[in-house]
């Protein structure tokens, strides 16, 4: 007899967690978990030693500090032109990951249907199953991840509660275009259904593209629900303050859910990703500009290896085609990958309902500092070597 729940049973352990194992096992370089290895900056690091030095150490607000509310309500009417109320439209979470999962079990009633894009940052899947959702899957098409609208429109019915739009998007480095953000708006508005639009990586984008807000395009504000968080913008991973902007209903169904998984976030922190986002501003175009080099530094080290390299528009994630190097699947290769050549990246499988679909497929992460990026291209050459002496074992 098993003490689990159902609920949880067909869960494994995130892939991410076991790659950076297997890294950590063969003293691989780490490109799988994307999380940068270099220093957090010194702005943000001062403001959190001095909000907990101010004593700012009990509970938030459950809803989150008004200073960061506001913060994030200022963000979005910079950057987007977004008008967000930060009493009601508003709320603060651990993290992405928590908003997303919270805004999830808040609104979708078991039998409800979800929409998701494949591939998927992997926790959607298990969040919306966990609510009782059926989800259903379109596919961003490889190489340049295109959407079968005719098979999308098809997903819609009466049923579907919520469509899960991830841009820039993690695996791929997708950014969704206006036309295709305009298409799923009016399927959106034609059926009735929410959007949650996951854009934790809108500060890391490539080649002047821009990032587009959904809730800008006709009506989408009363369906569209943000989600974002400081960890990538501002390599801060493991502080895990994220929020979300959405219409007053949703933000009351997500913080009903949020005050008894959480109750709050880490008040220092929200004090420092306030005092983060009041004075980022000169702070995005750098970064975008540092993660467009790394970008072109560890294209060029796939590249120089024999392999092809999709290049990404944002994020900082590169997928790359492995179909034609002779493994069985993504994880086979990630293991080899991890194991003889010591560079460890993320097999995709994990993010396709059917793991065949990802079998063709790798993902590395380019977060991390240049000379580390420069050794993981010097044993990606290896790569050519090993891959023939496998091929010759077999
Ligand atoms: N969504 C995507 C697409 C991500 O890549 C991540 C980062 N792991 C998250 C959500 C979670 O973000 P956070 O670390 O703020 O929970
Ligand atoms: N978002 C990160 C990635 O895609 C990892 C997140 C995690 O470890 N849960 O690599």
């Amino acid at each position: 007899m098993s003490y689990q729940a159902d609920r949880i049973r067909s869960l494994g352990t995130s892939i991410f967690a076991e790659m950076t194992h297997l890294a950590n096992q063969h003293q691989a370089i780490n490109l799988g978990q994307g999380f940068p290895d270099f220093a957090t900056p010194d702005f943000l690091k001062a403001a959190a030693i001095n909000a907990i030095q101010q004593d700012i150490n009990q509970y938030a607000p459950s809803n989150g500090r008004p200073r960061l509310r506001q913060a994030v309500a200022a963000k979005m009417a910079h950057h987007y032109g977004v008008q967000a109320d930060p009493d009601r439209e508003i709320l603060i979470t651990h993290g992405a990951t928590e908003a997303i999962f919270a805004t999830i079990l808040g609104l979708v009633n078991p039998g409800d249907e979800v929409i998701i894009g494949e591939p998927f940052y992997d926790s959607y899947l298990p969040a919306v199953q966990m609510a009782g959702g059926i989800p259903r899957f379109y596919q961003l098409h490889s190489p340049d991840w295109q959407i079968d609208f005719d098979h999308l429109s098809r997903l819609f019915n009466t049923n579907t509660k919520l469509i899960l739009i991830n841009t820039p998007h993690n695996p791929t480095g997708k950014l969704f275009t206006l036309e295709e953000l305009s298409q799923i708006a009016a399927l959106c508005v034609r059926h009735n259904v929410l959007a949650l639009v996951d854009e934790v990586y809108e500060h890391i984008i490539f080649d002047g593209h821009a990032h587009i807000p959904l809730s800008q395009l006709p009506e989408m504000r009363p369906r569209t629900i943000h989600i974002s968080s400081l960890g990538k913008t501002f390599s801060a991973t493991g502080w895990k303050v994220g929020w979300v902007v959405a219409p007053p209903e949703v933000i009351q169904a997500a913080f009903r859910t949020h005050q008894f998984m959480t109750f709050c976030g880490a008040a220092p922190l929200q004090e420092a990703a306030a005092i983060a986002l009041e004075t980022a501003d000169g702070y995005y175009q750098e970064l975008g500009q540092m993660y467009q080099r790394k970008r072109e530094l560890l294209m060029d080290g796939l590249t120089a290896a024999g392999l092809r390299p999709l290049r990404p528009q944002g994020s900082y994630f590169i997928m790359v085609d492995i179909s034609d190097l002779g493994f069985t699947d993504d994880v086979a290769f990630c293991r080899y990958l991890t194991s003889e050549i010591g560079v460890a990246a993320i097999p995709p499988s994990a993010f396709y309902h059917n793991p065949q679909d990802g079998a063709g497929l790798a993902r590395f992460a380019f977060c991390k500092r240049d000379e580390v990026l420069v050794a993981a291209a010097e044993r990606l050459v290896q790569l050519k070597k090993g891959i023939v002496q496998t091929i010759s074992i077999i």
